[in-house]
């Protein structure tokens, strides 16, 4: 253990969330400075960040802007409510995210993270039926594999199995659609597969058979599915979606938590795949990681049913968060907009999708690696699993590319990459490199 390390504070008091506690602790990764796409550890070490942080760092490391305008917020008004009160701030916010999202998105609620927005989203779906009188229609569709964060109506309507083991029988009235994972027909797909898309989102006819389709609410899912190893929607499957969802008067959410600002080469991914949801949870990007902060966005039709129904007097939505639009938050997700906007950030993503494409595909033919994928700047490279079971290659792959300079992600078998865009072809290049060498390495 380095000197940087034997130095930092006892390791046992923070519960780290995701981990496994003992084995982290017994050899830490810490780091300690970032800039660019770039991290130091503690010992000063440079680690490339092949993840944007946790899928969140969209403009990179270290940005004056969103840090000056955080810090002279908090010294000009640090904390104002928002519950029958009001400052301008999220007003400004939300008129700034309105004007890079789908055109039919018409309001924003702030939340404070990931999995607040997943719960919002789905809560805002009943809402809406009971206000256009149709309590009944309280069924929740979500996907195998899908992930929208931990709280209880996230992992209710999420289909990782293990994030929902151990927490009760959840929430009731929920079913799944089948996954868009098909390695058989799709293996090595560049960008969007080709097989399957419209097939797999009629599996949703065959929940209409079990519940009627006149008692679904709303389904869930991430247009692009990343915390379950990168999973690209198969061409004609969201537009399939959509029209199941408009034919039977079922709310359809996309949650961009991760494929949003600019992360497929597009603003949102409702944009690159041309499918606009009824409903967008977001997060991360919002303010690139520097500050927590959530949203989501609704249709005018949405927020119309749920406002214009209700007493004016009364309160429309008995739902909001101490934090819903902090003023810190608020001027964070300003400047982080500014930037995508004055740096062509998203169009950037763009332009350098083909690039990054050639470059993860360059390490197809490696017999440990099954799958590649990918769209905009990101990538999964799903690695076979070694006969002592799923998981471990993927670990000692990922622990071997922070060894050698490379922050990355792994879920299962599957190492994802996601860089920040502003990242130049030979930091790509870097990152292709050292991933090859990790997965060469291992056994
Ligand atoms: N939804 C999706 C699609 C996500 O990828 C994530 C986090 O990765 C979440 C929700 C949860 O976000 P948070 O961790 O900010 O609660």
């Amino acid at each position: 253990m380095s000197q940087a390390l034997r130095n930092s504070p006892p390791l046992e008091d923070f519960w780290m969330p995701f981990t496994a506690n003992r084995r982290f602790k017994a050899a830490p990764r810490l780091l300690a400075e970032a800039q660019g796409v770039w991290y130091r550890d503690v010992d000063g070490r440079p680690v490339l960040d092949g993840a944007s942080g946790l899928w969140c760092v969209n403009a990179g490391h270290g940005r004056r802007e969103i840090a000056d305008a955080v810090a002279k917020q908090l010294m000009k008004m640090d904390y104002a409510p928002t519950f029958q009160m009001g400052h301008p701030l999220p007003f400004e916010a939300a008129h700034a995210l309105k004007a890079i999202l789908p055109d039919a998105m018409d309001g924003v609620f702030f939340t404070n993270s990931g999995s607040e927005s997943a719960d919002t989203s789905l809560k805002i779906a009943l809402a809406y039926h009971v206000a256009r009188g149709d309590p009944e229609r309280n069924i929740l569709v979500g996907r195998e594999r899908g992930y929208h964060g931990v709280n209880f109506g996230g992992i209710s309507v999420g289909g990782i199995a293990h994030n929902r083991a151990k927490f009760g029988p959840l929430l009731p009235n929920v079913d799944h659609l089948r996954h868009t994972h098909d390695p058989a027909q799709n293996a090595f797909s560049k960008g969007q597969p080709e097989h399957g898309g419209v097939e797999m989102a009629d599996d949703l006819l065959r929940l209409f058979e079990i519940h009627g389709a006149d008692r679904i609410a709303a389904v869930i899912v991430e247009p692009m599915a990343g915390s379950t190893g990168v999973l690209v929607p198969p061409k004609g499957y969201l537009e399939r979606l959509r029209e199941l969802c408009s034919e039977h008067g079922i709310l359809l959410i996309f949650d961009e938590v991760i494929t949003g600002f600019g992360r497929t080469g597009a603003a949102f991914a409702a944009q690159r795949y041309g499918v606009t949801p009824d409903i967008m949870g977001l997060a991360k990007g919002l303010t690139n990681g520097a500050i927590p902060m959530g949203a989501v966005a609704v249709t005018a039709d949405v927020r119309n049913a749920i406002i214009e129904a209700a007493d004016p007097l009364a309160v429309e939505l008995m739902h909001g968060y101490t934090y819903s639009g902090h003023p810190a938050a608020c001027v964070a997700a300003i400047a982080t907009i500014d930037i995508y906007r004055n740096e062509g950030l998203f169009e950037r993503a763009a332009e350098l999708a083909p690039y990054w494409q050639d470059a993860v595909h360059s390490l197809r033919g490696h017999p440990h690696i099954v799958d590649i994928r990918n769209d905009g700047l990101v990538a999964g490279i799903e690695l076979a699993p070694r006969a002592e079971g799923p998981g471990k290659r993927g670990y000692d792959v990922y622990v071997d590319c922070f060894a050698r300079g490379l922050l990355c992600r792994v879920t299962g078998d599957t190492l994802a990459l996601a860089p920040p865009l502003i990242i130049e072809k030979s930091e790509i290049d870097l990152i292709v490199d050292t991933v090859g060498k990790a997965i060469a390495a291992a056994a």
